[in-house]
């Protein structure tokens, strides 16, 4: 098999037909062998009724892994990196906001011999508040971690086999996987891709959900947050020392005093909050060890369809 298609599902209803007729289309004429692998991402939509619709309609082409529950994007792109067969790997949201008809560039680069090809967005079709919020995670991505890529959000994305093979076997439970592959490849490249608005319904990213993604990929990929955080707790250390001094010196010469006191309040306050906002900072990694600790499985399948095994 040449190619394998990824696309996780939550709740899509409005956008797999149009999806399935244009992917069907750039697929067959590409004239290679392919399967399509949809994630069903414990949708409580119609999602999983037209899944197997398609299934009816191409059983050549077309499988789908059933989630008991919604596990994540990422979690729903490993599970088929586990099942795929395909020699190059192909992963696109399910919401037409990245164009299948893009799939024939990225695969051309891979056979030039690039091993994860990354499509960044020519115009990114979003609202300001998200490219925004992007533009400052890319930028602390960039000066935190090894990861040098343009745009780390676009999941249009191809990889040589051994590449998935690689992530499947991580052991990690929340994952970035554009930034996982990145890290197992050898000669990564990007292009440029289209990108269009959601087709139908609304992002299934709200505020919280984006804030968890990327900080996984921050604790994922660096240990530079804490660092910092060593770092400023042994210059405020040292700072503080000073300042007793400093009062010490004026207590035994000039006599006791009683105001400033609101201003050590007020630095009092700051230090305490910066030591909250070190301890969720720790958290945050004790976090990630404890889920791999447990060892609970990353996802729990209902069903498989249109796999042999
Ligand atoms: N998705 C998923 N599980 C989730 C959230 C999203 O499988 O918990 C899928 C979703 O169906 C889509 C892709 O991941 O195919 C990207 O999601 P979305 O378009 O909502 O993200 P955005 O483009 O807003 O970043
Ligand atoms: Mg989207």
């Amino acid at each position: 098999m040449d190619v394998s298609v990824v696309i996780p599902v939550y709740n899509e209803e409005g956008n797999l037909p149009e999806l399935f007729k244009r992917l069907c289309a750039t697929m067959d004429s590409l004239g290679k062998t392919w399967e399509v692998i949809f994630v069903n991402d414990g949708s409580q939509d119609r999602s999983l009724s037209i899944l197997r619709d398609f299934h009816k309609e191409r059983p050549d082409v077309v499988k789908i892994i059933d989630f008991n529950g919604n596990f994540g994007q990422h979690t729903a792109i490993i599970s088929a990196f586990e099942r795929v067969s395909g020699d190059i790997v192909v992963t696109l949201d399910a919401d037409l906001q990245n164009p299948p008809e893009e799939i024939g560039k990225l695969l051309d680069k891979v056979n030039e011999g690039y091993d994860a090809v990354g499509g960044y967005r020519k115009q990114r079709e979003d609202n300001a508040m998200r490219k925004y919020a992007s533009k400052i995670v890319n930028f602390a991505r960039d000066k935190m971690t090894s990861i040098r890529m343009k745009d780390q959000g676009c999941m249009l994305r191809a990889y040589k086999r051994s590449i998935v093979d690689a992530i499947t076997k991580t052991n990690e439970h929340s994952m970035f996987i554009p930034a996982l592959a990145y890290t197992f490849a050898a000669n990564p490249t990007e292009i440029e891709v289209e990108h269009s608005a959601r087709y139908s319904g609304e992002s299934k990213y709200n505020l919280y959900k984006l804030i968890r993604l990327n900080f996984d990929l921050i604790t994922g990929f660096t240990l530079m947050p804490l660092q910092f955080f060593t770092i400023f707790g042994f210059l405020a250390s040292m700072g503080s020392m000073a300042l007793v001094c400093l009062l010490l010196f004026r207590r035994f010469v000039l006599g006791s005093e009683a105001e400033g006191v609101f201003t050590l309040f007020a630095i009092l306050f700051m230090l305490v909050s910066i030591v909250m906002v070190g301890i969720g900072l720790i958290g945050e990694y004790i976090g990630r060890i404890y889920q791999v600790v447990q060892a609970r499985p990353k996802y729990m399948l209902r069903e498989l369809i249109g796999f042999d095994k």
